[in-house]
Order: C-alpha cells, then structure tokens, then sequence
C-alpha cells in the first residue's frame, strides 16, 4: 500500500512509521531522515538543505520533490511505502500525483502541548536513527540507543525556538493539505494523544480495513 503520513512535528509520525515498517516490510521515506543524513555526511544536498533544517523552515520544494522522486524509483517502493514528512505543501502534493499514485493518507492528529512535550524530551540515535523519548519511550540505558548501541542525541532543531518556528511553519504551509485530502477523499484520521502502542493498534486497524 502507498500510504502519506500527515500529522505535526511530534504527532508520532516517525515513530509510528518505523512500526509499521516492520510489521509489514514495508519502506518508510522519511524526507527528515533523508535530509538529515545528507548533512551529517556533507553531500551536495546537505550543504544546500543544512541552513533550512537549523531555522525549521521547510527546504525548497524543487530540492525535495527531486529527491523524493528519486527514492520512489528505487525497486523496493514498487509493491508499497509510507512517506513521512512529505508532502507537506500543496505543490509537493500536487507534484507527487505527477509520480505515482498513492492509496491513503493517515492524519496523525495530536494537541499542542502534547507534541511540544513529545519533542522537547526526544532524543535520536546518531547511528540508526531510532526515536527514544525520556519520559514516553526511555532507553533502557540513559543515552545509549537500545537497538544498535548508539549515542542518543537531542536534534539540533528540537530546541525550544526551532520546534515553535516548526510548529509554525507546520499550520501554515502543511495543514491545509488536510483539507486538500479530504476533498480526495482520501484521508483517515488517527487520534495520536496517547502512546506509540494504542496509536499503532489503531493504525493498524486503519491499515486492514483500508487493504481489504
Ligand atoms: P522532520 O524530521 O520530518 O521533522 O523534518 C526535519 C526537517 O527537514 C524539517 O524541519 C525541514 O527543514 C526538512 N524537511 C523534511 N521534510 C520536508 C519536506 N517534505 N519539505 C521541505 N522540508 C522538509
């Protein structure tokens, strides 16, 4: 299944993704992910998306629907994928219906105070990228990533100002994709509140009744 996840920085996209992605085998693109590790190895790409990612503000669309098309042509998106983090304007979408097209859109919709808790105590694996948070998910060893050994990190953009201009950016150029879907009539809503395994439960639920 082509699946969009929507929702907030912080609504449990990513961390639900990586759930799914292993239940089912199916990629999860994270366009965050994808930036990130452009910068971390220095790449063209990251040179040109580093100063947008530092603000919280979103990196042109030209450079991101270039490398996303790229990644759907790879052979391991043929039967299906999760994109996370992406579209998140309307050209991006608009540009996406021109590569391929997708099954549903699952909106991961979550309060305010609970997303700026959720990111204000995350922290990221350096190495694999798998999501800890200190209170909701924790380690099982303070700062050491439970699944390859890593070093956990708080993000660079997960600062209190970054994640408010985030949140910003996130109501003006992202949310109206909401509605943008729902006209499609493609979009689910997921009630992402609680913690990752009831959101995954219900996800899950979504994901069946959607696949038949
Ligand atoms: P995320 O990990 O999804 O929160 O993304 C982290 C940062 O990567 C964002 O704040 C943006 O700077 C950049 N980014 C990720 N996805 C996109 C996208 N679809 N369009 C533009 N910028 C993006």
């Amino acid at each position: 299944m082509k699946l969009i996840f929507l929702g907030a920085p912080g609504a449990g996209k990513g961390t639900i993704a990586k759930m799914v992605m292993k239940k089912y085998n199916t990629p999860q693109i994270s366009t965050g992910d994808i930036f990130r590790e452009n910068v971390k190895n220095e790449t063209e790409l990251g040179k040109k998306a580093k100063e947008y990612l530092d603000k919280g503000e979103l990196v042109p669309d030209e450079i991101t629907v270039g490398m996303v098309k790229e990644r759907l042509s790879k052979d391991d998106c043929k039967n299906g994928y999760i994109l996370d983090g992406f579209p998140r304007t309307i050209p991006q979408a608009e540009a996406l219906e021109k590569i391929d097209k997708i099954d549903k859109v699952i909106d991961f919709q979550a309060r305010d105070d609970v997303i700026i808790q959720r990111l204000s105590g995350r922290r990221t694996c350096r190495k694999c990228g798998a999501i800890f948070h200190i209170v909701n998910i924790p380690p099982k060893v303070e700062g050491v990533c439970d699944k390859c050994g890593g070093e956990l990190i708080q993000r660079s953009d997960e600062t209190e100002e970054v994640i408010k201009n985030r949140l910003e950016v996130y109501r003006k150029q992202t949310e109206p994709l909401i509605n943008y879907y729902k006209k499609e009539g493609m979009l689910v809503g997921v009630d992402a509140n609680t913690s990752p395994e009831p959101i995954f439960e219900e996800t899950v639920k979504v994901l069946e009744k959607i696949g038949g």
